[in-house]
Parts: C-alpha cells; sequence; structure tokens
C-alpha cells in the first residue's frame, strides 16, 4: 500500500499516472521503444508535447484566448529571472510573500529597479500583504500565488492596468481564477503537475512584443514560442507525465472538480488544527492556503511522540521546511481524502494519551 504522501515537491501523482508512465519508460504505446530513448521530433513525441500544452490552457480556459504553453527547463527559479531579462526595462513592481518572491526580487534587481510594493518579512510571512497599489508606469507586477514554504494563499489579486505575472509552482490546476488576467504564469512541473524537469509557461501572445531587450535565444520566450516550445530537447519524461496528469485532471472533471476536493482536504486539516489543544497554525486565517499547511505542537515535547506516530501511521513528507520548522502538510490535487483522515487521526489519538 502506498504512503500518504504530504511532500511538498517533488510531490504526490495519481498512481495511475505513475503506473501509465513506468510502463511508458519500457515500452511506450507498444511500439517496442522506450519514450525516453525515441527522438523528441518523433510524431509520437509531437503528439504528447501538443496534447500537454493544448490541455494546460484547456484547463486554465485560456484557449483560443491569444496564450501559448510552453514547456522549458531550469525550473521555475529560472523564471525569475527569465521574466526579468525579458520584460523589465526600466522599474517593476513586486509583492513579497515569502522565500520564493525574496529570490524572484533578488534576481530581477539584475535587470532594472524594483519597487517592493508591499511585504509580510515583518512577520516572518504569516500573512499576505493587502493594502499596496501598484504605480501605473511599471513594466509589470510580479507576485507569487501560493507561498509553498510558509503556508499562505493569495485569495485575490490586485486590479491593475499594467501586465500581471504570477509564479503559481505551487498552486496551479488548483483553483479556479480568471487566468485571463494573467499575462505570464509560470509553475515548476514537480509541486501539481508531474515530475521535476519541465517548467509550464502561460504567455499571452502580445505580451511577447513587449520584451525589451536583445535577449540570448533559450532565455527568451519568443524563441520557444516560435518554436512550438520545441526550440531544444524538452524534458521528454518530464512532459509526458505532465501530459498524464492534465488527462487525468481532465477526467476528474477539471479544475471545477478538484477544486471542491482540495476545499475538503484543507477544511478537514485546518479544522482539527484549530480544535486540537496540542497544535497551533502558523498563518493568518484568512491568508491559509489550500495547498500547504503549517503547523506547530503547542508543547515541543511531544515532537518525539508525535513524530513516532506520524511514521507508524506510513505518513511521509510532514517536516517543516527548514526555514520555519513545525510541520507541514501538503495537499497537492494528487492528495486523497482518506490521507488527510490518517493524519487527523493522528492528531486526534496524540491528544488522547498526551
Ligand atoms: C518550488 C517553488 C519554486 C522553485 O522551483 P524550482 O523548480 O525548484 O526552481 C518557485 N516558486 C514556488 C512558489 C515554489 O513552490
Amino acid at each position: 500500500m502506498k504512503k500518504h504522501n504530504f511532500s511538498a515537491g517533488p510531490c504526490i501523482l495519481p498512481e495511475s499516472v505513475l503506473q501509465k508512465a513506468s510502463k511508458a519508460v519500457v515500452n511506450f504505446n507498444n511500439d517496442d521503444l522506450s519514450l525516453i530513448e525515441i527522438s523528441h521530433r518523433s510524431e509520437p513525441f509531437v503528439e504528447v508535447i501538443e496534447k500537454a500544452r493544448s490541455l494546460a490552457l484547456e484547463h486554465l480556459n485560456l484557449q483560443d484566448k491569444g496564450y501559448t504553453a510552453l514547456f522549458l527547463q531550469g525550473g521555475a527559479s529560472s523564471q525569475f529571472l527569465m521574466t526579468a531579462y525579458n520584460f523589465l526595462n526600466k522599474k517593476a513592481a513586486y509583492l513579497n510573500t515569502g522565500t520564493w518572491s525574496t529570490k524572484a526580487i533578488k534576481e530581477a534587481k539584475l535587470f532594472g529597479d524594483l519597487i517592493e510594493v508591499a511585504s509580510s518579512k515583518d512577520k516572518n510571512f504569516n500573512y499576505i500583504p493587502k493594502e499596496y497599489t501598484i504605480p501605473n508606469d511599471v513594466d509589470y507586477f510580479h507576485c507569487t500565488s501560493n507561498n509553498t514554504i510558509f503556508g499562505t494563499q493569495m485569495m485575490s489579486f490586485p486590479d491593475t492596468s499594467v501586465p500581471v505575472i504570477c509564479d503559481m509552482s505551487s498552486d496551479i490546476f488548483s483553483r479556479q481564477l480568471d487566468f485571463s488576467e494573467f499575462d505570464l504564469i509560470y509553475a515548476g512541473a514537480q509541486k501539481n503537475m508531474g515530475p521535476a524537469g519541465a517548467t509550464l509557461v502561460v504567455i499571452k501572445d502580445e505580451f511577447l512584443n513587449k520584451i525589451c531587450r536583445e535577449v540570448p535565444s533559450m532565455l527568451n520566450y519568443k524563441t520557444h514560442s516560435e518554436k512550438d516550445s520545441m526550440f531544444n530537447t524538452p524534458p521528454v519524461f518530464s512532459v509526458y507525465v505532465s501530459m498524464l496528469t492534465l488527462e487525468w485532471l481532465k477526467d476528474l472533471g477539471g479544475i471545477d472538480f478538484i477544486e471542491g476536493v482540495n476545499q475538503q482536504k484543507a477544511d478537514l486539516l485546518y479544522a482539527e488544527i484549530d480544535r486540537n489543544p496540542l497544535f497551533r497554525g502558523l498563518v493568518e486565517n484568512e491568508d491559509r492556503s489550500n495547498m500547504n499547511a503549517t503547523f506547530v505542537l503547542e508543547n515541543e515535547q511531544l515532537t518525539a511522540k508525535f513524530d513516532a506516530m506520524w511514521k507508524e501511521a506510513r505518513i511521509n513528507g510532514l517536516g517543516g521546511h527548514r526555514s520555519v520548522g513545525g510541520y507541514r502538510a501538503s495537499m497537492y490535487n494528487a492528495l486523497p481524502l482518506y490521507s488527510v483522515q490518517a493524519l487527523v487521526d493522528v492528531m486526534k489519538e496524540l491528544e488522547r494519551i498526551a
């Protein structure tokens, strides 16, 4: 039996996807060749990447709306610099909600002036700043929709006339948003879509015209867009598994369906964190992430006991990020509700015996 996998990333993928993926590594499409030993320009693989690109747009309701989906390499971390390299001409505005935004800001500073419109650093990023203004003379506004490490999530996005770039690495395809409000969305595959190695970039075609300087080919969005995400060898395995996950999501009923399940999972866990006197949540209630829940034990002396209990219950990946401590339960799309129930049962049991 598979463990209850709360890992923050790389993270849980649907069992059926793993089965199909492992089969494709040995014998893809019953053609007696492995997926990872055929040409990326062969028809079977071109079909895979085209399907993955179109499913991504379909899920985001951006098909036929002037957007392109790309599968690039270098992780979301490369997008920190790529976005700025391509679009930061003079000045850009950033919202700082945690480690990932901080890293994005550091890279962007190499390319132009930065305005940090707000930051929640004063409280170790345990909330999402809401009162801020975005100047209308900036090249773009950059934000992180879900703060994977501290466990906060943006519930709404600012109404602004400037282009919006969003790092959605850890909550893409988990909830409905009006994705057409964004000019560029990026997400490392390994949080909610597939294995590490691919980064999904969804870009508004019009925005490509705003590339503001000469950019080396590999770092230029136009290169990848013009070549249908095939300028160089794409990360074939990661793209294939991402396609399988996007198909899995479509069969389930898409974001509309999974958002409801994600809400149930988060409600179940946060209710226990709030009810159980042994535990305390780490972030402001209104900003709690449905993907990554962070919490601590009120009495640290129970740590060894609790850790032994959840491991005994075959729970994996519950340790908090090294910069936060405590616990973090990541509840991405593929995590079943019964896994959250298993964790809640352990929390209740700890209360009973403590
Ligand atoms: C994990 C993560 C990243 C970094 O992704 P890499 O693919 O490791 O570069 C960036 N942003 C967010 C929000 C993340 O969760």
